[in-house]
């Protein structure tokens, strides 16, 4: 989400006249756009701003910016630390124009108005990915979940659904650039509604319409929540192949009790019967996860839960992490962050290790099998032969035999390790 937010910021950036180099030493303009959902995350951020503190005493001039939701979050704190011109939140992009204009030494700049209604509809992203082959497309912004132990809804405001015929015309204009995949960005995908002159789109219906902008592009999503994941986006996927067989379907705990804490709206039964639907309706559904160890007050009895529901479902992999308390949160206001640290990165290293051999098993499952890929350019460990993602995500290494990036390979798996499928 952020790499297409700071695709908007291109664009607008552009339009202002703004050109964009790789090189920070002959930049004129550093922004670093950040994440909050964890407080490493935002270490990162402060090692960062040192950097550009050493940058500034440099070249003096030059003018450097957090953007995104550390900016949201911490606001002045940040402009007081004086290591920073320019404080931008995630709904304010449009205004770096006139931030830039007004930022001068001694008169930092910042905008950290929430909105209710943008959504960078109109704006053309202009693209990072390098090779013209796989987009993102924002479909919506913010977050009306209140999960106890996430900063989102603070920093990124309340849902909105972007409209629905700009996603699909952004569709259609990166089809025709070349483009063969996108992926269908929001914090919470099942939960698109878009309402408009007697128009009602749904995430179904919309997965139906930019899949039907051509067979030959390829339709991912990110995320889904478990509570909202629908009968009907699970039979619109099965109906259109090239809607990818993939959900990442964040689960966080496999204890009930846990869930219930976490506010997730579901627990542990009725996460195993959306896992039971999909695969019933298609069986080589690929499934990741997000896991999150030590929240408040989980016993080994709850770890262990998490632990087996790992083992029943056989993820083909996941994003592991360490609860970490966020100020503001739910979590932080009514629930002591007890679980000792030691005991969390055990816990953290007991779940690593056993999804580490659950997806060396969901690879070697693969083996044998033909699949489609889209070949995306050279591997990185090896640039004679390709790489490219399977309809179910898996990455797919195989050798080039003078096929082109955006273009699409059947292959055949002999082999893998737990990350990669080695095909022929
Ligand atoms: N909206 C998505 C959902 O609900 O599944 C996920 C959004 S969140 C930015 C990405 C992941 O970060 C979450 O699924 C969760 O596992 C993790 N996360 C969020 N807050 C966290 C916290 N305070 N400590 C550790 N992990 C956290
Ligand atoms: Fe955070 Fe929950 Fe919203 Fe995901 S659904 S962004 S975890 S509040």
């Amino acid at each position: 989400m952020n790499v297409n937010d700071t695709e908007v910021i291109f664009s607008i950036l552009s339009e202002a006249g703004y050109t964009r180099t790789e090189n920070m030493e002959e930049a004129d303009l550093v922004m670093a756009n950040t994440c909050s959902v964890r407080d490493n995350a935002e270490q990162r951020i402060w090692g960062r701003l040192d950097v550009f503190g050493q940058l500034r005493s440099r070249r003096p001039g030059l003018v450097t910016g957090i953007v995104g939701c550390m900016a949201e979050r911490l606001k002045d704190k940040l402009l007081d630390s004086g290591k920073v011109d320019l404080v931008v939140g995630p709904d304010a992009y449009r205004s770096l124009p006139r931030l830039l204009e007004a930022v001068a030494p001694g008169a930092p700049q910042m905008d950290v108005r929430l909105s209710r209604e943008e959504t960078y509809a109109d704006i053309k992203p202009v693209r990072t990915d390098g090779k013209g082959i796989s987009a993102f497309i924002s479909i919506m912004r913010g977050c009306n979940n209140v999960c106890s132990y996430c900063v989102v809804p603070y920093t990124r405001g309340a849902e909105r659904s972007r409209d629905a015929h700009s996603i699909v015309r952004e569709a259609c204009d990166v089809f025709s650039r070349g483009y063969r995949e996108v992926t269908l960005l929001g914090q919470n995908v099942d939960s698109y509604l878009w309402k408009d002159a007697g128009e009602t789109v749904d995430f179904a219906e919309l997965l139906a319409r930019v899949a039907a902008v051509s067979p030959e592009l390829r339709v991912r999503f990110a995320t889904s929540h478990p509570k909202d994941i629908s009968d009907r986006v699970i039979d619109t996927m099965a109906a259109h192949p090239n809607i990818c067989r993939h959900i990442h379907l964040p689960v966080q705990s496999g204890s009930s009790r846990m869930l219930e804490k976490m506010r997730r709206k579901y627990d542990r039964a009725w996460y195993l019967e959306r896992v039971a639907r999909i695969r019933s309706v298609m069986p080589d559904c690929g499934l990741t996860t997000d896991v999150i160890a030590g929240f408040c007050s989980e016993t080994e009895e709850d770890h262990r839960e998490t632990l087996s529901l790992l083992e029943e479902v056989g993820f083909d992999w996941a994003f592991m992490f360490a609860y970490s308390e966020r100020p503001g949160t739910l979590a932080a206001r009514q629930y002591p962050d007890d679980v000792p640290p030691q005991v969390k990165n055990r816990r953290l290293n007991e779940i690593i290790e056993l999804q580490g051999r659950k997806s060396l098993e969901r690879y070697r499952s693969q083996v044998g099998k033909t699949l489609e890929v889209l070949v995306e350019g050279p591997s990185k460990r090896d640039p004679s032969q390709l790489c490219g993602r399977a309809s179910n995500s898996m990455m797919c290494v195989f050798p080039a035999a003078g096929r082109k990036a955006g273009t699409y390979a059947v292959v055949k798996v002999v082999d893998c390790t737990s990350a990669t499928l080695i095909c022929e």
